[in-house]
Protein backbone atom coordinates (compact mmCIF):
# COMPACT_ATOMS: atom_id res chain seq x y z
CA UNK A 1 0.00 0.00 0.00
CA UNK A 2 0.95 3.39 -0.80
CA UNK A 3 2.26 5.53 2.08
CA UNK A 4 -0.01 8.32 3.19
CA UNK A 5 1.26 11.36 2.74
CA UNK A 6 1.00 14.42 5.28
CA UNK A 7 1.12 17.69 4.24
CA UNK A 8 2.89 20.26 6.95
CA UNK A 9 2.29 23.78 6.61
CA UNK A 10 4.20 26.54 7.81
CA UNK A 11 3.54 30.57 7.86
CA UNK A 12 6.47 31.93 8.14
CA UNK A 13 6.95 36.11 9.13
CA UNK A 14 10.51 37.09 9.88
CA UNK A 15 11.77 33.83 11.82
CA UNK A 16 15.55 33.90 11.07
CA UNK A 17 16.83 33.40 14.42
CA UNK A 18 14.57 30.04 14.54
CA UNK A 19 14.07 28.45 11.39
CA UNK A 20 16.89 26.35 11.16
CA UNK A 21 16.08 24.79 14.54
CA UNK A 22 12.12 24.72 13.18
CA UNK A 23 13.60 23.04 9.98
CA UNK A 24 16.12 20.38 11.64
CA UNK A 25 13.63 19.07 14.02
CA UNK A 26 10.74 18.95 11.84
CA UNK A 27 13.40 16.77 9.40
CA UNK A 28 14.13 14.70 12.14
CA UNK A 29 11.00 14.28 13.17
CA UNK A 30 9.50 13.35 9.87
CA UNK A 31 12.52 10.58 9.54
CA UNK A 32 11.21 8.52 12.60
CA UNK A 33 7.67 8.06 10.97
CA UNK A 34 6.11 5.59 8.51
CA UNK A 35 3.87 7.81 6.88
CA UNK A 36 5.64 10.43 3.65
CA UNK A 37 6.07 14.10 4.82
CA UNK A 38 5.67 17.19 2.28
CA UNK A 39 6.78 20.75 4.74
CA UNK A 40 5.61 23.51 2.77
CA UNK A 41 7.21 26.79 4.13
CA UNK A 42 4.82 29.91 3.39
CA UNK A 43 7.17 33.08 3.62
CA UNK A 44 5.05 35.89 4.40
CA UNK A 45 6.84 38.62 2.62
CA UNK A 46 9.84 38.17 5.34
CA UNK A 47 12.17 40.91 5.43
CA UNK A 48 15.10 39.52 6.90
CA UNK A 49 16.87 36.29 6.46
CA UNK A 50 14.05 33.19 6.77
CA UNK A 51 13.69 32.70 3.08
CA UNK A 52 17.72 32.09 2.05
CA UNK A 53 17.78 29.76 5.22
CA UNK A 54 14.89 27.81 3.75
CA UNK A 55 15.93 27.85 0.72
CA UNK A 56 19.10 26.35 1.84
CA UNK A 57 17.45 23.49 3.17
CA UNK A 58 15.33 22.97 0.02
CA UNK A 59 18.52 22.62 -2.08
CA UNK A 60 19.05 19.43 0.14
CA UNK A 61 15.59 18.29 0.83
CA UNK A 62 12.93 17.25 -1.67
CA UNK A 63 10.13 17.05 0.33
CA UNK A 64 10.95 20.80 1.62
CA UNK A 65 8.52 23.76 -0.73
CA UNK A 66 8.23 26.95 -0.35
CA UNK A 67 5.68 30.10 -1.32
CA UNK A 68 6.54 33.80 -0.88
CA UNK A 69 4.34 36.11 -1.12
CA UNK A 70 4.98 39.77 -2.94
CA UNK A 71 4.48 40.87 1.01
CA UNK A 72 3.40 40.70 3.89
CA UNK A 73 -0.40 39.08 3.73
CA UNK A 74 -0.88 37.66 7.44
CA UNK A 75 -1.11 34.66 8.95
CA UNK A 76 -4.39 33.86 8.49
CA UNK A 77 -3.72 33.87 4.40
CA UNK A 78 -0.52 32.60 4.51
CA UNK A 79 -2.07 29.36 5.99
CA UNK A 80 -4.64 29.27 3.30
CA UNK A 81 -2.09 29.55 0.44
CA UNK A 82 0.08 26.81 2.09
CA UNK A 83 -3.48 24.60 2.09
CA UNK A 84 -3.56 25.35 -1.48
CA UNK A 85 -0.60 24.33 -2.30
CA UNK A 86 -0.86 20.79 -0.27
CA UNK A 87 -1.18 17.37 -1.77
CA UNK A 88 -1.46 15.26 1.29
CA UNK A 89 -3.86 12.75 2.41
CA UNK A 90 -4.24 14.98 5.11
CA UNK A 91 -2.37 18.72 6.41
CA UNK A 92 -1.15 19.95 9.30
CA UNK A 93 -0.86 23.40 10.03
CA UNK A 94 1.78 24.64 12.70
CA UNK A 95 3.58 27.71 13.69
CA UNK A 96 7.34 27.97 12.69
CA UNK A 97 8.23 28.68 15.68
CA UNK A 98 8.27 25.33 17.69
CA UNK A 99 5.53 26.48 19.81
CA UNK A 100 3.51 23.43 18.46
CA UNK A 101 5.20 20.36 18.83
CA UNK A 102 5.50 17.88 16.51
CA UNK A 103 5.75 14.78 18.40
CA UNK A 104 1.69 15.62 18.84
CA UNK A 105 1.49 15.33 15.47
CA UNK A 106 1.23 11.17 15.41
CA UNK A 107 -1.74 11.48 17.99
CA UNK A 108 -3.72 13.55 15.40
CA UNK A 109 -2.70 10.61 12.90
CA UNK A 110 -4.33 8.12 15.20
CA UNK A 111 -7.91 10.47 15.94
CA UNK A 112 -7.53 10.96 11.99
CA UNK A 113 -7.48 6.97 11.61
CA UNK A 114 -10.29 6.92 14.16
CA UNK A 115 -12.20 8.25 11.62
CA UNK A 116 -12.51 11.93 12.43
CA UNK A 117 -11.60 14.75 9.20
CA UNK A 118 -10.45 17.22 12.02
CA UNK A 119 -8.52 17.09 15.06
CA UNK A 120 -7.41 20.06 16.40
CA UNK A 121 -4.68 21.22 19.40
CA UNK A 122 -5.69 22.28 22.37
CA UNK A 123 -3.59 23.84 24.65
CA UNK A 124 -3.94 22.87 27.96
CA UNK A 125 -0.83 25.32 29.09
CA UNK A 126 1.34 28.00 27.27
CA UNK A 127 4.40 28.89 28.23
CA UNK A 128 6.31 31.72 27.46
CA UNK A 129 3.31 34.14 27.29
CA UNK A 130 2.54 37.03 28.57
CA UNK A 131 -0.46 37.06 31.30
CA UNK A 132 -1.77 40.01 28.88
CA UNK A 133 -1.93 37.56 25.99
CA UNK A 134 -2.92 34.88 27.81
CA UNK A 135 -5.97 36.66 29.50
CA UNK A 136 -7.09 38.33 26.35
CA UNK A 137 -6.88 35.19 24.45
CA UNK A 138 -8.98 33.43 27.05
CA UNK A 139 -11.44 36.35 27.36
CA UNK A 140 -11.82 36.54 23.17
CA UNK A 141 -12.86 32.58 23.17
CA UNK A 142 -15.43 32.71 25.67
CA UNK A 143 -16.45 36.16 24.15
CA UNK A 144 -16.92 34.38 20.96
CA UNK A 145 -18.75 31.62 21.57
CA UNK A 146 -21.44 33.80 23.11
CA UNK A 147 -21.63 35.82 20.01
CA UNK A 148 -20.95 33.16 17.21
CA UNK A 149 -23.19 31.11 14.84
CA UNK A 150 -20.39 28.78 15.10
CA UNK A 151 -19.89 26.11 18.46
CA UNK A 152 -15.83 27.24 17.80
CA UNK A 153 -13.70 24.81 20.94
CA UNK A 154 -12.44 26.88 23.46
CA UNK A 155 -8.84 27.53 23.30
CA UNK A 156 -7.79 26.13 20.36
CA UNK A 157 -5.28 27.77 17.94
CA UNK A 158 -4.81 27.32 13.82
CA UNK A 159 -2.67 24.29 14.58
CA UNK A 160 -4.93 21.29 14.08
CA UNK A 161 -5.02 17.90 11.04
CA UNK A 162 -7.46 18.07 8.41
CA UNK A 163 -8.36 15.50 6.25
CA UNK A 164 -8.23 15.98 2.55
CA UNK A 165 -11.59 15.98 2.25
CA UNK A 166 -12.14 19.10 4.83
CA UNK A 167 -9.28 21.09 3.34
CA UNK A 168 -11.45 20.81 -0.18
CA UNK A 169 -14.17 22.59 1.65
CA UNK A 170 -11.97 24.83 3.25
CA UNK A 171 -10.38 26.46 0.23
CA UNK A 172 -14.25 26.99 -1.02
CA UNK A 173 -14.13 29.57 1.03
CA UNK A 174 -12.92 32.70 -0.70
CA UNK A 175 -13.63 35.52 2.61
CA UNK A 176 -11.15 38.48 1.94
CA UNK A 177 -9.96 38.45 5.72
CA UNK A 178 -10.50 34.47 6.63
CA UNK A 179 -10.42 33.51 10.31
CA UNK A 180 -9.42 29.97 9.82
CA UNK A 181 -10.24 28.49 12.97
CA UNK A 182 -13.69 29.91 12.62
CA UNK A 183 -13.54 28.79 9.13
CA UNK A 184 -12.67 24.87 10.03
CA UNK A 185 -15.21 24.66 12.84
CA UNK A 186 -18.00 26.07 10.20
CA UNK A 187 -17.69 23.29 7.78
CA UNK A 188 -18.30 20.62 10.07
CA UNK A 189 -16.84 17.31 9.91
CA UNK A 190 -16.41 15.01 12.64
CA UNK A 191 -14.04 17.27 14.48
CA UNK A 192 -12.12 15.93 17.90
CA UNK A 193 -9.32 17.42 19.70
CA UNK A 194 -5.97 16.41 21.05
CA UNK A 195 -4.60 18.20 24.51
CA UNK A 196 -0.83 19.62 24.18
CA UNK A 197 1.10 21.94 25.95
CA UNK A 198 2.12 24.98 24.09
CA UNK A 199 5.87 25.87 24.25
CA UNK A 200 7.43 28.69 24.37
CA UNK A 201 8.77 30.25 21.24
CA UNK A 202 12.12 28.83 20.38
CA UNK A 203 13.36 32.01 18.79
CA UNK A 204 12.13 35.54 18.16
CA UNK A 205 9.46 37.75 19.51
CA UNK A 206 5.87 36.87 18.51
CA UNK A 207 4.96 38.27 15.46
CA UNK A 208 1.41 38.83 16.54
CA UNK A 209 1.45 42.59 18.18
CA UNK A 210 -1.78 43.85 19.65
CA UNK A 211 -2.60 45.44 16.80
CA UNK A 212 -2.78 42.31 15.31
CA UNK A 213 -4.33 40.13 17.82
CA UNK A 214 -7.69 42.73 17.49
CA UNK A 215 -7.81 42.59 13.66
CA UNK A 216 -8.03 38.62 14.21
CA UNK A 217 -10.45 38.95 16.78
CA UNK A 218 -12.34 40.97 14.90
CA UNK A 219 -12.08 39.12 11.53
CA UNK A 220 -14.09 35.98 13.63
CA UNK A 221 -16.38 38.27 15.25
CA UNK A 222 -17.74 39.63 12.25
CA UNK A 223 -17.46 36.81 10.21
CA UNK A 224 -18.74 34.28 12.61
CA UNK A 225 -21.84 36.85 14.43
CA UNK A 226 -24.51 39.68 13.32
CA UNK A 227 -24.65 39.98 16.86
CA UNK A 228 -23.06 43.16 17.57
CA UNK A 229 -25.88 44.78 14.88
CA UNK A 230 -28.64 43.53 17.37
CA UNK A 231 -26.57 45.39 20.00
CA UNK A 232 -27.38 48.73 18.55
CA UNK A 233 -31.16 47.92 18.08
CA UNK A 234 -31.38 46.40 21.98
CA UNK A 235 -29.89 49.58 22.78
CA UNK A 236 -31.83 52.07 21.37
CA UNK A 237 -34.27 50.85 24.02
CA UNK A 238 -32.04 53.62 26.29
CA UNK A 239 -32.95 56.88 24.58
CA UNK A 240 -36.38 55.53 23.96
CA UNK A 241 -37.16 55.05 27.85
CA UNK A 242 -35.54 58.37 28.43
CA UNK A 243 -37.55 60.02 25.87
CA UNK A 244 -40.49 58.87 28.22
CA UNK A 245 -39.09 59.92 31.35
CA UNK A 246 -38.40 63.22 30.20
CA UNK A 247 -41.87 63.66 28.95
CA UNK A 248 -43.13 62.04 32.12
CA UNK A 249 -41.09 64.58 33.66
CA UNK A 250 -42.69 67.53 31.97
CA UNK A 251 -46.53 66.72 32.27
CA UNK A 252 -45.50 66.13 35.89
CA UNK A 253 -44.02 69.22 36.57
CA UNK A 254 -45.75 71.19 34.13
CA UNK A 255 -42.68 72.06 32.89
CA UNK A 256 -42.77 72.64 28.99
CA UNK A 257 -39.88 74.71 28.61
CA UNK A 258 -37.86 74.74 25.05
CA UNK A 259 -35.14 73.12 26.40
CA UNK A 260 -37.45 70.17 28.27
CA UNK A 261 -39.22 69.73 24.38
CA UNK A 262 -35.92 69.99 22.53
CA UNK A 263 -34.72 67.30 25.06
CA UNK A 264 -37.32 65.20 24.79
CA UNK A 265 -37.53 65.44 21.39
CA UNK A 266 -33.54 64.47 20.75
CA UNK A 267 -33.96 61.60 23.27
CA UNK A 268 -36.46 59.88 20.94
CA UNK A 269 -34.84 61.17 17.69
CA UNK A 270 -31.55 59.78 18.90
CA UNK A 271 -33.87 56.55 19.79
CA UNK A 272 -35.22 56.36 16.05
CA UNK A 273 -31.59 56.65 14.90
CA UNK A 274 -30.41 53.82 16.66
CA UNK A 275 -32.92 51.72 15.66
CA UNK A 276 -32.58 52.98 11.93
CA UNK A 277 -29.11 51.93 12.25
CA UNK A 278 -29.67 48.82 13.40
CA UNK A 279 -32.29 47.89 10.60
CA UNK A 280 -30.12 48.92 7.92
CA UNK A 281 -26.92 47.07 9.49
CA UNK A 282 -29.21 43.56 9.34
CA UNK A 283 -29.78 44.38 5.23
CA UNK A 284 -25.68 44.67 5.34
CA UNK A 285 -25.24 41.61 7.20
CA UNK A 286 -27.62 39.92 4.88
CA UNK A 287 -25.27 41.58 2.29
CA UNK A 288 -22.25 40.68 3.60
CA UNK A 289 -23.24 36.98 4.18
CA UNK A 290 -23.91 36.79 0.20
CA UNK A 291 -20.71 38.55 -0.84
CA UNK A 292 -18.80 36.22 1.69
CA UNK A 293 -20.28 33.65 -0.81
CA UNK A 294 -19.65 30.55 1.49
CA UNK A 295 -21.07 27.60 -0.16
CA UNK A 296 -25.09 27.10 1.63
CA UNK A 297 -24.34 23.63 2.54
CA UNK A 298 -21.45 20.75 2.98
CA UNK A 299 -22.30 17.33 2.38
CA UNK A 300 -20.32 14.99 3.75
CA UNK A 301 -21.68 11.66 2.20
CA UNK A 302 -24.36 10.06 -0.14
CA UNK A 303 -25.36 6.96 -0.32
CA UNK A 304 -27.39 4.54 -2.58
CA UNK A 305 -27.35 6.72 -5.64
CA UNK A 306 -24.58 4.33 -7.74
CA UNK A 307 -27.05 1.29 -7.65
CA UNK A 308 -30.27 3.23 -7.99
CA UNK A 309 -28.57 4.59 -11.36
CA UNK A 310 -27.49 1.02 -12.27
CA UNK A 311 -31.29 -0.18 -11.68
CA UNK A 312 -32.31 2.01 -14.08
CA UNK A 313 -29.80 1.54 -17.22
CA UNK A 314 -30.26 -2.53 -16.31
N1 LIG B 1 3.10 34.82 10.96
C1 LIG B 1 2.88 35.12 9.63
N2 LIG B 1 2.46 36.38 9.28
C2 LIG B 1 2.21 37.34 10.20
C3 LIG B 1 2.38 37.01 11.57
C4 LIG B 1 2.81 35.75 11.92
O1 LIG B 1 3.07 34.27 8.77
O2 LIG B 1 1.85 38.44 9.82
C5 LIG B 1 3.55 33.46 11.33
C6 LIG B 1 4.69 33.42 12.33
O3 LIG B 1 5.94 33.43 11.70
C7 LIG B 1 4.41 32.11 13.06
C8 LIG B 1 2.90 32.00 12.99
O4 LIG B 1 2.47 32.83 11.94
O5 LIG B 1 4.96 30.99 12.39
C9 LIG B 1 2.22 32.45 14.28
O6 LIG B 1 2.70 33.71 14.68
P1 LIG B 1 3.33 33.93 16.12
O7 LIG B 1 4.11 32.72 16.50
O8 LIG B 1 4.09 35.21 16.12
O9 LIG B 1 2.04 34.07 16.99
P2 LIG B 1 1.86 33.57 18.50
O10 LIG B 1 2.29 32.14 18.52
O11 LIG B 1 2.74 34.44 19.31
O12 LIG B 1 0.42 33.76 18.77
MG1 LIG C 1 4.00 31.26 17.77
Amino acid sequence: MKNQLISIVLPVFNEEPGIQATIDTLLNYIEQQEEDYELIFVDDGSTDKSVQIINKALEQHSNIKLIEFSRNFGHQLAITAGLQYTKGDAAVVMDADLQDPPEVIPQMIEKWHEGYEIVYGKRIQRDGETFFKKFTAKMFYRVFRKLATIDMPLDTGDFRLMDRKAVNQLLKLHEQDPFVRGQVTWIGFRQTSVRYHRQERFAGKTKYPLSKMIKLALDGVISFSLKPLHFVNIFSIVPFVSAIFSLGYMIASNNFSLVSIGITVLLFTLGLLMLAIGILGSYVGRVLDQVNNRPRFIVSKTKGFEQRNKAIHH
